[in-house]
């Protein structure tokens, strides 16, 4: 089909959002490193990981074998709320940057979390009400993650326990209101309710938290209160196996109208809409059947992958969790204060991991002012106002198609739009005002995060 032909929007059917997860790793060579207990640093079993997570999500967390495996209908029926989410051909930006080059975003903003974290969050909350669970517990930075589950724990009638990074807490207030309208009870982290709380306070006097430490409360409320379980918004394979919806719409769409692409982009924060995103054509490149160019855009505050270590670490600052062999700042790892937006963990999804160990995808590492400079490039072309970790990927969006302008090359780049950004205007205020900042950490500061990580 040629490209005029192509509508702005392509909207799919109802009955072609997917019936199925893809599970990449039923056809990964070399499979992500199982999760570890923090203690005995052996493989954790189905039975060691039931105090802390649902039992339907362990199942998933820990096979790599089966490849499709089947969504609840009750799960299709909530997507339906909100999906298939189009795929936008962003005609009026390749105008802008008078590029030869086709783009296209897959729009992930357009349920009220304003985020692609629903689509996990459902088929958590949903495993947790089916076990006859009473709640779930889990932390939020930026805010986005709270608010899916908010959503999803309402939909399901279970209680839901967030704990907010307090810097958060405290420059998102609506926010949280969003999370408590449905029905969340919201906690600044770290709070005094928890000894890991108490502690990281006590060592920290005036610490306005990390996601790392939220974690870690989060971990301890799900572990001693009867009928709750923890739930984790990213990183997990089970996450980034709930994602796959986002790429296999994406592929649906690509064969239906002949889309063929090149490239294809993703923000990385945890690596789970990455991970969707590019799942089912990652499964085509391990097969052997087809090639792509596949970029992690990380922020250069906080670079796991360009400046991190491939090696087990705790995935909390309480070293109360799992750990797990991934890319890692260290689990102490705190990124700059004048870092505005989320992609903050200082770990990546093992998945994503061992696949750019082996080489199959890329990584680039942006700063926030180019961020930003192309998130509003982006909102005046196309109309959408995106959240600042979509950001990442636009700006690497932008930088390969003005590449396509100095050769002349009609590239098809896709990228991952994950969200909106109402919620975060004081990021783009500073920006506007001219008072955003760019830290790039020294080897220096890296190391103090790099030297925490254990030797296994
Ligand atoms: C959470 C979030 C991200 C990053 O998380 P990943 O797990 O890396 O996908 C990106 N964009 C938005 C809008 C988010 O809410």
């Amino acid at each position: 089909m040629n490209i005029s032909e192509i509508p702005y929007k392509i909207y799919l059917e109802e009955d072609e959002i997917p019936k199925t997860w893809y599970n990449v790793r039923a056809d990964m060579k070399e499979k992500p490193a199982p999760l570890i207990h923090p203690g005995t640093k052996e493989p954790l079993t189905f039975e060691e990981m039931q105090p802390i997570f649902c039992d339907e999500l362990i199942k998933q967390e820990l096979d790599d074998t089966t490849r499709d495996i089947p969504i609840p209908e009750e799960i299709q029926s909530f997507y339906r709320m909100y999906r298939p989410s189009p795929l936008i051909h962003a005609e009026f930006l390749e105008r802008y940057l008078d590029t030869p080059a086709k783009i296209f975003y897959k729009f992930e903003g357009s349920n009220t979390s304003g985020s692609h974290k629903l689509n996990s969050a459902i088929a958590q909350a949903y495993y947790a009400k089916k076990q006859g669970l009473k709640g779930v517990t889990t932390e939020t930075g930026a805010g986005q993650w709270g608010t899916a589950l908010s959503m999803a724990s309402a939909f399901f009638g279970i209680d839901c326990k967030v704990f907010m990074v307090k810097v958060s807490y405290e420059q998102k207030p609506f926010r949280r209101e969003v999370m408590r309208t449905y029905g969340a009870e919201v906690t600044a982290s770290p709070s005094m309710d928890t000894e890991v709380g108490k502690r990281i306070n006590e060592e920290n006097p005036g610490t306005t938290g990390s996601l790392g430490c939220a974690i870690s409360e989060a971990v301890e409320v799900a572990t001693k209160t009867e009928g709750y379980r923890y739930v984790l918004g990213s990183v997990l394979n089970q996450v980034l196996l709930h994602q796959s919806v986002i790429g296999i719409e994406t592929k649906t769409a690509c064969e239906k109208y002949g889309i063929k692409p090149d490239i294809i982009i993703g923000c990385a924060g945890g690596g789970s809409n990455l991970g969707g995103l590019i799942s089912p054509f990652m499964g085509e490149k391990l097969r052997g059947e087809a090639d792509y160019r596949l970029i992690a855009v990380e922020p250069a505050s906080c670079p796991s992958f360009t400046r991190g270590k491939f090696a087990y670490d705790f995935a909390d600052l309480g070293m109360v969790c799992p750990m797990a062999k991934m890319y890692t700042l260290g689990h102490g790892f705190i990124p700059s204060a004048n870092h505005a937006g989320g992609l903050r963990y200082h770990g990546m999804s093992p998945v994503l991991s061992q696949l750019y160990h082996d080489g199959l995808i890329e990584a680039v590492a942006v700063e926030q002012t180019s961020v930003f400079e192309a998130l509003t490039q982006f909102a005046r072309a196309e109309g959408i106002l995106p959240a600042p970790e979509s950001g990442h990927a636009i700006r690497t969006a932008i930088d390969e198609a003005l590449k396509c302008k100095e050769t002349g090359e009609e590239k098809v780049i896709i990228f991952g739009l994950t969200g909106t950004g109402y919620f975060d205007m004081k990021a783009y205020e500073q920006y506007n005002d001219g008072k955003m900042s760019d830290h790039i950490p020294t080897d220096e500061e890296l190391d103090k995060g790099l030297s925490g990580i254990p030797e296994i």
